[in-house]
């Protein structure tokens, strides 16, 4: 059963794939960005290739990029200072509290807000609960274990539906 919140509106293959043109035909002014598997490769401090030209690529169109990740601020904030973006950290998607933080900081409206990131139930379901479009990228990296591999599954009927509706990825 494919359920509209758990539909990513978009997906891309990587981040760095998300065009200035792209935002601009959306109306789009700030992202929400996840960070792990998003931005980085999992437990890996640096951002992963291309991403530090894609955000000055995105600052200097206009667009304001604000972290919102689930992870503790202890793993949060260094990479944060890394790529010199602010950040609210344990946002606790797909409740809509960590973007209302966000979103008090930015004073962009939703509307024009997208949210970016590798997971659908934390990611795009949150984006939805929240009012805002939702775009995925294909992770970074696959977390090991049962749990994840249950999620990875349900994850790939929505990844499959894209591709039957879309034909590729953004
Ligand atoms: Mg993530």
């Amino acid at each position: 059963m494919i359920l509209k919140w758990y539909k990513p509106d978009y997906i891309f293959e990587k981040t760095i794939n998300i065009t200035p043109q792209f935002l601009a035909q959306r109306n789009i002014k700030c992202i929400f960005l996840d960070a792990d598997g998003t931005l980085r490769r999992h437990k890996k401090l640096e951002a992963a290739d291309g991403i530090m030209e894609w955000i000055d690529l995105m600052h200097k169109n206009g667009i304001k990029l604000f972290i919102t990740s689930n992870n503790f601020k202890s793993k949060v904030m260094p990479f944060a200072q890394i790529v010199n973006l602010p950040a609210v950290t344990f946002s606790a998607k797909p409740t809509p509290w960590g973007f209302i933080r966000a979103r008090f900081k930015t004073k962009v409206p939703l509307k024009n807000t997208l949210v970016v990131g590798d997971q659908i139930f934390t990611d795009v379901l949150g984006a939805h609960v929240a009012g805002m479009q939702a775009a995925m990228v294909l992770p970074l990296f696959h977390e090991e274990g049962r749990g994840f591999d249950v999620k990875r599954n349900f994850e790939q009927k929505y990844i499959d539906l894209y591709i039957a509706e879309h034909g590729e990825f953004l």
